[in-house]
């Protein structure tokens, strides 16, 4: 609880002065923890003219209190003597490191409401990058972020680690917040959810905790796998999800896999996971990879100056840092600072310095031999007629399409990857890598295909 010294009104110094009374019979009526939570937030600013005015830590307090304590704390402070018929909040300047207007319309993150910290300004819909591998998941989440009719509940975003779930949620939520402030947006971490859940058994709050989280209009609950095996706590997610889908409010899911592939996650909730949208976030591809680099580029030049990267860099980087996002991200954010204290143009052998860790974990593992034989079993030829000299087009365009997918995957040369074709010309190399690179152009089939062989080799 903590006092307004308000100059301009000595009435409103009273009350403030007479609030720590009334909070203290709060704590009485509403228990230790929700005042903890709730009430001891509040800064009484003053009672004027019938108004007491609160300043609340956000607007998901605010409200929560007008919502729930309304009545409870008008009568309370009409018995202390004061006459007043309603309460107002105002949210504290607090979470203004950011700039004011975007401070006021900040979603509420899990974090937020039980801790104080807010979502990552940065992460929102104009600074993803979209490409092949994520434009469903990007399509999805905009659809869900207009805030419209529930279309799919929930929406399950999956993908591995550093491909941009998380920035897709917190985008969503910015989004919302921005076009319907009046809805009640709730971001928070599976884990953050199990530990508030806890905490609540422990508090002996469990209906406290089932009423926020059934109070909100949109729940966002990243990295879902977490709970799996966390038997309680999946139980209790599943009742709230439950809850909120039959008031059809919107929810949106994260995990690093499918739903039906998360280890102990209750077969119940798997498959519920599954009734709305379940959309996956494939590996970068190279495209991605180099529009990332250059938009992110972009953005660290405002802080670090002019600093010159050549495109070869870029491509470089683009295609020997493979799928995480995160690792792109901190090597060029590397390179800047590298390049701004040098106060000279990087060259490649500055990068291969500078970034040698990292490039060494992020060497490609996979060989043109993997190649050839995931290749060969997926079109189901031999492995034989792979490196043969068959040219039959069934044999043919699958040894093409591997010739293709060791120039991509792999660092080796045309003429070594010549060599493992059974001794064929660096030439022979070149054209079949031209020719898919043409087909897939125009054939969907085939570049279905070649997707599904690149992710099951990068796995
Ligand atoms: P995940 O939650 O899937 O592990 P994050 O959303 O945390 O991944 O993304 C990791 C980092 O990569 C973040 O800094 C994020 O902004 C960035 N990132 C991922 N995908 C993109 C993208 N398509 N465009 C721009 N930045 C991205
Ligand atoms: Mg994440």
């Amino acid at each position: 609880m903590r006092f307004a010294w308000n100059e301009e009104n000595r009435l409103g110094c009273e009350v403030t002065d007479s609030w720590a009374g009334i909070s203290n019979e709060l704590r009485r009526e509403v228990g230790e923890s929700n005042h903890k939570s709730w009430i001891e937030p509040l800064e009484c600013l003053a009672i004027k003219e019938g108004v007491a005015h609160f300043r609340a830590p956000s607007r998901f307090v605010g409200d929560w209190v007008k919502r729930n304590y309304h009545d409870q704390i008008l009568t309370l402070i009409r018995n202390s003597g004061t006459d007043v018929t309603r309460l107002d909040f105002v949210v504290s300047g607090a979470v203004a490191a950011r700039p004011k207007a975007e401070a006021a319309r900040a979603p509420v993150s899990g974090d937020d409401v039980l801790q104080g910290t807010v979502l990552d300004p940065k992460l929102n819909f104009d600074n993803f990058v979209v490409g092949k591998p994520n434009e469903l998941a990007h399509a999805a989440a905009r659809r869900v972020a207009e805030g419209g009719a529930v279309t799919f509940n929930p929406l399950f975003l999956y993908g591995g680690v550093g491909l941009g779930k998380t920035h897709l949620m917190q985008a969503i939520a910015w989004e919302l917040t921005e076009k319907r402030p009046d809805l009640q947006v709730l971001y928070l971490s599976a884990e953050k959810f199990m530990y508030r859940f806890v905490q609540a058994l422990r508090d002996r709050e469990i209906m406290d905790f089932k009423n926020i989280f059934r109070s909100v209009d949109v729940l966002m609950v990243d990295d879902v796998q977490f709970i799996a095996g966390k038997d309680s706590t999946q139980e209790e997610f599943f009742h709230t999800f439950n809850a909120l889908v039959d008031q059809n409010k919107q929810i949106v899911i994260s995990a690093d896999r499918a739903p039906g592939e998360i280890k102990d996650l209750e077969a119940r909730i798997s498959s519920r996971m599954q009734c709305g949208l379940v959309v996956d976030l494939h590996p970068t591809n190279y495209e991605l990879r180099l529009g990332i680099l250059q938009r992110k580029a972009a953005h660290f030049a405002q802080s670090y100056g002019s600093v010159t990267i050549s495109d070869g860099i870029f491509e470089f980087l683009a295609h020997r840092i493979s799928n995480n996002v995160r690792v792109l991200e901190g090597a060029l954010q590397r390179l800047f600072a590298f390049s701004s204290l040098i106060g000279q143009e990087i060259t490649m052998d500055m990068v291969q310095d500078c970034l040698s860790d990292i490039l060494r974990t992020s060497e490609r593992r996979v060989t043109v031999e993997e190649i050839q034989r995931k290749v060969a079993e997926h079109f189901n030829i031999r492995l034989s007629d792979m490196l043969g000299p068959k040219r039959t087009r069934t044999i043919a365009r699958p040894r093409q399409i591997a010739m293709y997918l060791s120039k991509e995957l792999t660092s080796r040369s045309l003429p070594e990857i010549g060599r493992r074709f059974g001794g064929r010309d660096h030439t022979t190399i070149l054209h079949g890598v031209r020719k898919v690179e043409e087909m897939r152009a125009a054939d969907s089939q085939l570049n279905e295909d070649i997707e599904l062989l690149r992710r099951l080799l990068e796995n």
